[in-house]
């Protein structure tokens, strides 16, 4: 019996939870300092969806934009960030991998903003940087 895969979201105070249908596009490495920054965290992994596999369960992330066209969205209870969209790459959702219940489910394939990297942070990965 085929089944969808289901992946369950929640930020840290639980006042947010989504669910996801199927496969990610994406998982990625960002060493960006855009998102080091938004995020708080020395590197971000963000895991790509189509908008219409994404489904809010419960409360509404509050959004804030810095560059046109780019929304972040994060709790404005607790603080967990959330997701990251683009009018460039429109139908697209990209989502903190600490939003998800089960973040073991997605191995990074890449490496995004190498160049970016802090100098101190060292992968034993072979994974293509770019
Ligand atoms: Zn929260």
């Amino acid at each position: 019996m085929m089944t969808t895969r289901l992946e369950t979201c929640a930020c840290f105070c639980g006042a947010i939870t989504a669910e996801i249908q199927g496969e990610p596009f994406w998982i990625c490495y960002d060493h960006d300092d855009d998102c080091r920054r938004a995020i708080g965290s020395p590197l971000t992994i963000w895991v790509g969806y189509k908008t219409s596999q994404f489904q809010l369960k419960r409360g509404k992330p509050k959004a804030f934009s810095k560059t046109r066209g780019v929304s972040r969205t994060f709790c404005s209870n607790c603080g967990t960030s959330i997701g990251y969209s683009d009018e460039g790459i429109a139908g697209e959702i990209y989502l903190t991998l600490g939003f998800f219940d089960h973040p073991e489910h997605f191995p990074p394939a890449a490496h995004a903003y190498w160049q970016l990297k802090l100098p101190w942070i060292e992968f034993a990965d072979k994974l293509p940087p770019y």
